[in-house]
């Protein structure tokens, strides 16, 4: 059993996808098509925004929104060290230094309490400018933005939500995407949308900075493609990719229904056993992922290498902390400067997750699991 299964969402699709790809081919606009504005204003409608910018992954999602607000040397970018290593390495990318915030132990998401207090130190230090939160949806789940947003206006900074596990699920209603002043997201296969390649789009409802993200997208241009204002990237989404994400964006809805039952499910067979993931009131999670909680790092593993010998793929996301990463070392940081986060990633694990998942394939994970640590427990 695989994490996920895009072979059976395919065979749901097959004959739309194959229909506007072959529409692709038959017009040639294979870089910047009309399928491209069809998709960004399919997305602005469904996220709630009025500019969606699509281009090429999630990773420059997040490059193009910091790089349109001029972040650069000597400004501090308040993040989460338990997230994919994207989020911190388009900080550094632009020269800015990423100021690691630890996580909630519930939520797994950026903690609002510990984020002032990183705040204030970096203002006391005085060497750092502080200007943006970039806060992530980790495994679907939106971050607590209420509490992010009325420390970000007290501070005067930006909110970048990364939302690139997030498409779809909600805060209160509002859709991951609309959060911050400016939203990243990827439509990485694996993702809750996703292409058949690589793809991202910016999100954002600021007009002044949606016409700096189109010019950096392409080239830095201005008026016209052979004016150019600014440095920018080769960042576009293809055509053909936008026409995947059109035949998807459809059955989306459905497909997050059924995640969300199969997140039930899961939850009520491992009630007791293990920590289900933990969803609090007005938050809708895409359940990009769904990860349990085992007692310790031994258990975990145990648990993983049972689940493998039955077949049965798992992840763990994620076994290093950002702050403990070697690529990171310049910014100094140790064991133990976030124990929350190196806490989690010491037990979390990841099970198969994805719409088409059968009663019978959750019963089997679950079984093992219970079987496992019934085991364990004699
Ligand atoms: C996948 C992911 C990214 C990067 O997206 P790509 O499309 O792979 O570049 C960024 N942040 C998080 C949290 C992710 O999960």
């Amino acid at each position: 059993m695989q994490m996920n299964d895009l072979l059976k969402q395919y065979n749901t699709i097959q004959e739309d996808v194959e229909k506007r790809i072959a529409g692709v081919f038959q017009h040639g606009k294979f870089i910047m098509g009309p399928e491209i504005e069809e998709l960004e204003s399919q997305l602005e409608q469904y996220v709630g925004v009025k500019h969606a910018l699509t281009c090429s992954s999630g990773t420059d999602a997040l490059l193009l929104a910091l790089r349109a607000w001029g972040i650069g040397p000597g400004d501090a970018v308040f993040t989460t060290p338990f997230t994919f290593v994207a989020t911190a390495e388009v900080i550094v990318r632009l020269g800015a230094t990423p100021v690691f915030v630890d996580i909630d132990r519930h939520s797994f998401n950026l903690d609002p309490m510990k984020l002032e207090k990183e705040i204030t130190r970096v203002l006391k230090i005085g060497v750092l400018k502080p200007k943006v939160i970039l806060s992530v949806d980790l495994f679907g789940l939106p971050a607590d933005y209420e509490n992010i947003k009325s420390i970000a206006d007290q501070y005067n900074l930006k909110i970048l939500e990364d939302g690139a596990q997030s498409f779809g699920s909600s805060l209160n209603g509002k859709k991951a995407g609309s959060m911050g002043d400016a939203a990243a997201t990827s439509f990485f296969p694996a993702k809750p949308l996703g292409c058949y390649g690589d793809g991202g789009a910016v999100f954002t409802d600021d007009d002044e900075l949606y016409k700096i993200l189109k010019s950096i997208r392409i080239h830095g241009q201005g008026e016209d493609k052979y004016n150019n204002v600014r440095i920018g990237l080769n960042s576009r989404l293809d055509t053909i990719q936008a026409a995947v994400l059109l035949s998807k964006l459809p059955i989306l809805n459905q497909e997050l229904d059924l995640r969300n039952c199969i997140a039930s499910l899961y939850s009520k067979k491992l009630q007791g056993v293990v920590r289900p993931p933990s969803v609090e009131e007005g938050y809708k999670s895409s359940w990009a992922q769904y990860s349990i909680l085992s007692q310790n790092e031994k258990e975990r593993d145990l648990l993983k290498n049972k689940l493998a010998e039955a077949g049965i793929s798992t992840a763990i996301y994620y076994k290093t902390p950002l702050h403990l990463q070697p690529v990171f070392n310049h910014l100094s940081y140790r064991e133990n400067d976030f124990p929350i986060a190196e806490d989690i990633s010491k037990r979390i694990l990841s099970l198969p997750m994805h719409p088409y998942l059968t009663e019978e394939e959750i019963d089997s994970v679950a079984n093992i699991l219970l079987v496992t640590l019934k085991h364990t427990a004699n």
